[in-house]
């Protein structure tokens, strides 16, 4: 077993991750002595190796697609945030002193929310919101996005019936609907969080959602842009962009659970951009 800590991203189609990266970069700001590597596993495969992975020594994981909802059942603890979103990005080995806890989080929301907030200066208070896809990553956005000042969220999904889930499981928290949008108008952001980026392809839109006034988000990332950010700006959108800041500022938030310190951010954002 190595002595050094190690950690690691787990997904499936990791190909595109720029995880490792920006985990070296953190440790090499911040001292701390730790690898961290990839785990590319399908669905069905998940459970055994992030066992194998905790069993060898490994001391947390990034969950990415598909695993997010799959992480939640495995991990022994939760927090507050995870336990809400519903939905595991973060899982830690032995946290609070118990050698066999596996603790699950969820960065995602905070890691979106101060992308748009710090990062770009969006002001989200009373805005209205477009989020689109109902799987991991929503999940893990809707109540941040809430508490951070949204006025009124609507949930679109290719599977209505998943949007309509999550629209009940939250709407303790504000005003939040489910829908086709089509009576929605024009909204000040559309968050893409559906993986269809991923495959090169575009989630459906409500018509008329788009406006020279809307953000466009996608939380995906690639170095020649998304179909979904090439779409909003065709759509004529205020703005189109791509979730770099966010996966840094989720990063941000995980490295802080795993190893107590806060990296700083923005020169990571600045080398990957480059
Ligand atoms: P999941 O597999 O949990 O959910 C996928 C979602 O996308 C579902 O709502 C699914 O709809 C929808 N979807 C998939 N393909 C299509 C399509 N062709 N058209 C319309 N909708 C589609 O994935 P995650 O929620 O974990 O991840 C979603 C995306 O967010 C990924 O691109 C991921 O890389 C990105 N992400 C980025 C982060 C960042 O830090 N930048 C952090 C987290 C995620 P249905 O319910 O009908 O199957």
């Amino acid at each position: 077993m190595s002595s050094i800590d190690r950690y690691a991203v787990i997904g499936h189609g990791l190909g595109h991750s720029r995880s490792p990266q920006i985990h070296a970069l953190f440790a090499q700001s911040t001292g701390q002595p730790m690898q961290y590597g990839l785990i590319d596993v399908p669905a069905a495969g998940f459970a055994a190796a992030v066992r194998d992975f905790l069993a060898g020594g490994g001391r947390g994981l990034n969950v990415t697609v598909p695993h997010k909802e799959a992480a939640l059942a495995l991990a022994t603890r939760l927090t507050p945030r995870a336990r809400r979103a519903g939905a595991v990005n973060t899982l830690a080995h032995g946290a609070g002193g118990d050698a066999t806890a596996v603790l699950g989080d969820n960065t995602d929301g905070a890691g979106l929310v101060r992308d748009i907030t710090v990062n770009l200066g969006y002001a989200l208070t009373g805005t209205r919101v477009l989020l689109l896809g109902a799987g991991g990553a929503a999940r893990g956005v809707i109540a941040p996005l809430l508490e951070g000042g949204v006025g009124e969220l609507k949930v679109h999904n290719r599977t209505p019936a998943r949007a309509q889930r999550l629209a009940q499981e939250f709407a303790d928290l504000g005003a939040i609907a489910s829908g086709d949008g089509e009576a929605g108008g024009e909204y000040d952001l559309i968050i893409n969080a559906t993986s269809a980026s991923l495959r090169g392809e575009l989630p459906s839109v409500p018509p008329k959602a788009c406006g020279p006034h809307t953000l466009c988000y996608d939380m995906a990332y690639g170095s020649s842009g998304t179909v979904f950010l090439h779409w909003a700006r065709t759509a004529g959108a205020a703005g189109a962009l791509m979730g770099l800041g966010m996966l840094v500022e989720q990063a941000a938030e995980s490295f802080l659970l795993w190893r107590g310190v806060r990296p700083d951010t923005a020169p990571v954002l600045a080398a990957l951009r480059t």
